[in-house]
This record gives C-alpha cells, sequence and structure tokens, in this order.
C-alpha cells in the first residue's frame, strides 16, 4: 500500500532532506585524493547529529555506518573503510537522515579530483536520468512513466541500468511501497497521487547491469569491473508537480540547470 502524506507530514520531511542535501554537499567538499572513506562517514555522522537528525542507515538491518560509500565499480552500500580517494576516483555518497520521525534519502557521484571522460559522461548521464524521472512525478502519471523515464535517457546514452536494485516510497520509513524500478513501461503500474513521496535512485553501469555482492554481503559492484554512478532525490508530489525534498544548489549536471523547469 502507498501511504500518502498530508502537506504537513510533507514539511517534516522537507526538514529531513534539507539535512540530507547539505550533508551531500558537505560531503562533496571533502571527496579529494588521499582521503578515506571512513573519513567520510565520520564527518557526515557528525554533521548530521550537530542538526539533531539521526543516521538512517546506522544499524538498518545491522549496516555499521551512517552513510554508504561505493568507490568506482562498487554500485551501492559500500561500507566506509581504510580505502583512500585516489586522482581520478568517483564514489558514489548515499545519505539518510531521520529527523522527528521522518525519513529523507539522497545519493550523488562525486570525483575525487579529475575525473576521466567516461566516469564525467556517466555522472553526467545518471543525474539527467534523475531530473528526467522527477519530472514525470505528477499525479495523474503512472509509476511506469517514471521509470521507464531513466530507462530510456541512459540506454540512449549507451550505458545500462542495474535492474536488480530499486527506488522506494519513504515516510516514517525509509523503505515503503512502492518498489521504483529504474526500467518500466509508459503507462503500466500504479496511478499517482498527491501525496506520495519517493526516493528515485537510478543505479547506471558503463558496462553490464549485472552486479555482483561483495564478501561482507552488503557492497554490490559490477559484474565486469566497470564504473557506476547513483544519484538519489526524495521527490513529493504535490499537486502543482514535483517538489524536491533533498535539492541542493550546486548538485546541477554540467549544462542541465535550465533543461528542465525544476531546477
Ligand atoms: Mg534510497
Amino acid at each position: 500500500m502507498i501511504i500518502r502524506k498530508s502537506r504537513d507530514q510533507i514539511e517534516k520531511m522537507a526538514q529531513a532532506g534539507v539535512v540530507v542535501a547539505a550533508c551531500l554537499e558537505m560531503l562533496r567538499g571533502e571527496c579529494r585524493p588521499g582521503v578515506t572513506t571512513a573519513a567520510l562517514d565520520a564527518k557526515a555522522e557528525k554533521f548530521i547529529r550537530k542538526h539533531k537528525g539521526m543516521p538512517t542507515f546506522k544499524g538498518y538491518r545491522g549496516f555499521p555506518a551512517s552513510i554508504c560509500a561505493s568507490p568506482n565499480a562498487m554500485v551501492v552500500h559500500g561500507i566506509p573503510g581504510p580505502y583512500e580517494l585516489k586522482d581520478g576516483d568517483i564514489v558514489s555518497l548515499d545519505v539518510g537522515v531521520t529527523l522527528e520521525g521522518w525519513v529523507g534519502d539522497g545519493a550523488v557521484t562525486v570525483a575525487a579530483g579529475k575525473p576521466r571522460r567516461l566516469a564525467e559522461r556517466l555522472m553526467e548521464v545518471t543525474e539527467a536520468s534523475l531530473k528526467l524521472a522527477i519530472a514525470k512525478c505528477v499525479p495523474g502519471n503512472h509509476l511506469g512513466d517514471v521509470s521507464h523515464a531513466v530507462e530510456e535517457h541512459v540506454e540512449a546514452n549507451g550505458f545500462a541500468v542495474v535492474r536488480t536494485l530499486v527506488g522506494h516510497g519513504i515516510g516514517r520509513n525509509m523503505h515503503e511501497d512502492p518498489q521504483i524500478p529504474n526500467y518500466g513501461t509508459p503507462g503500466e503500474g500504479p496511478l499517482l497521487e498527491e501525496g506520495m513521496v519517493f526516493a528515485i535512485e537510478p543505479m547506471v553501469n558503463a558496462g553490464t547491469h549485472r552486479v555482483v555482492v561483495g564478501e561482507d554481503k552488503w557492497a554490490i559492484s559490477t559484474a565486469d569491473g566497470s564504473l557506476s554512478a547513483h544519484f538519489e532525490h526524495t521527490v513529493a508530489l504535490m499537486e502543482s508537480g514535483p517538489r524536491i525534498l533533498t535539492l541542493r544548489g550546486s548538485m546541477k549536471a554540467p549544462g542541465l540547470g535550465t533543461a528542465l523547469p525544476l531546477w
């Protein structure tokens, strides 16, 4: 069952979303060669708690850290640790914040130092696919419209969407109905209604769509070792259209800032 939220409840979720966005912004500034993913996690936890939030991921099904940090071929769910970012690395950072019982969830992929051209293009295409999906978050559309928007843009650019991991409804719990695949058929799936709130999160691989689970049983990586990128926003469906609750000004993809009225 998809739980619809009232305007007041969406305002509360927006407060959690602000902390997610600000934390990701802070982390982006910290991503440089020589920094460990454990150091990023420590900074994020401190930041979230300073802003009266709880790191949603910590302890979730036993996850041991406050953020997920997934470098290069790692898609999602990387446990932060001693890995030191190198010049040209990309790293996907996923942050969840619970504030006064409401959850916000967002992710970005950023480069340490200067990314190679392929990595840069992968990040651009992935973030653009998220924007296109958000534009479909309008009451009266169907969930398949959202999913299809990601798939279409990613595949037109020669990349692959991960099929075994999905976005999700979000509210008092991080994971609510519905599941939101990054592929689908326009016009199919649940009808979108005002008050629904979704965490939309394209996970895009430069090579095969197939993924493998790591020895720690958390980290998920591309099966062929190709690069992967991940962008996520928490989005509320308002009568007037989508409202991004985890919006951050400086995360615009280059050249796309004015392509959609949303940003
Ligand atoms: Mg999520």
